[in-house]
């Protein structure tokens, strides 16, 4: 099975949309699946028009520990307070015992090590769920949903991955969606994949960050191409990223059109191949370039 995912430098930039509607493309030839590996703000099966009642049992997962205190065993020495980089640990001076701050900790394990006395221990903490369901289109979407305020994405990413190739069977493609960026989801988003598409639009800051993401997924020798979305705004950027493309060897998969119906596609819960089909050759251009290229 081929891994192809698909990212963006900044969020906005049409980045689900363009996956949903690419998976649509696919489908005709391939059998395929999604992983929703954004995370923090997942939204592909939104895209899709999946509800709670197509997705089966979630599972919690743990990302993350938390340190806790054993009163009995603490001396009061204060290390601990010291210790802690992330100030997660307040002094009770009147009860002259340490507070731990559950939503501050960050699991580092210094004040752990560091009581003299053996009173911390880390547990972990159930702050993640994955889980899939099948679309009405025919394939199954894996999504993952880190807690508010949590850390440990890259992790709900890998969870969401694994589960994906589980439950893959025969597929030929596994679709990533991933966070928007450069940080730890997008790596464990592009880990393992044979092909990466960078979606931009024409703007100062889209070029930056597409360089940006480019940049770390060059680093880690994958080849890429990239999708210019509304490719008609600026034509000054879209002939830089045109000469980025040409200058790092990359193909420029699409450049698609500003369009109300991307919105309008959203807003209906359909890809906007669905929703406007006049979309559907695009997007079938897109999947024949992969296929040409033999990326699928
Ligand atoms: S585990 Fe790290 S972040 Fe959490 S309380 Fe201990 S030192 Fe602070
Ligand atoms: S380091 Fe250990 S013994 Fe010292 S105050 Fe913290 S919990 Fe208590």
């Amino acid at each position: 099975m081929k891994q192809i995912t698909i990212l963006s430098g900044k969020g906005g930039v049409g980045k689900s949309s363009i996956t949903a509607s690419l998976a649509i493309a696919l489908l005709k030839h391939k059998k395929i699946i999604c992983a929703d590996c954004d995370v923090d703000a997942s939204n592909l099966a939104l895209v899709f028009g999946m509800e709670p009642k197509d997705y089966g049992e979630w599972k919690n997962i743990t990302t993350n520990k938390k340190a806790r205190v054993d009163l009995s065993k603490c001396t009061s020495c204060k290390k601990c307070v010291e210790a802690c980089y992330f100030n997660a640990i307040e002094w009770d001076s009147k009860k002259n015992i340490p507070v731990f701050k559950e939503f501050g900790c960050e699991g580092c394990g210094a004040c752990e090590l560091i009581c003299p006395s053996g009173a911390i221990e880390l547990y972990d903490v159930e702050n993640a769920k994955i889980g899939y369901g099948e679309t009405k289109y025919g394939f199954t979407v894996v999504s993952g949903q880190l807690e508010m305020g949590e850390s440990g994405s890259g992790k709900v990413v890998s969870a969401v991955k694994e589960l994906a190739k589980k439950k893959a069977g025969d597929s030929d493609v596994m679709l990533v969606d991933s966070a928007a960026g450069i940080g730890c989801p997008v790596i464990a988003s592009i880990t393992g994949s044979d092909y990466v598409i960078g979606v931009c639009e024409p703007t100062p800051s889209g070029f930056a960050d597409l360089k940006r993401a480019l940049l770390v997924v060059g680093h880690f020798n994958i080849p890429y191409g990239i999708i210019i979305n509304k490719y008609d705004i600026n034509e000054e950027y879209l002939k830089k990223i045109e000469e980025f493309a040409k200058e790092k060897g990359a193909k420029v998969l699409a450049k698609i059109p500003y369009d109300k119906s991307f919105t309008d596609a959203l807003v209906n819960l359909v890809p906007v191949v669905v929703f406007n089909p006049k979309f559907e050759a695009l997007f079938d251009k897109i999947a024949s370039k992969l296929s040409c290229e033999g990326i699928i």
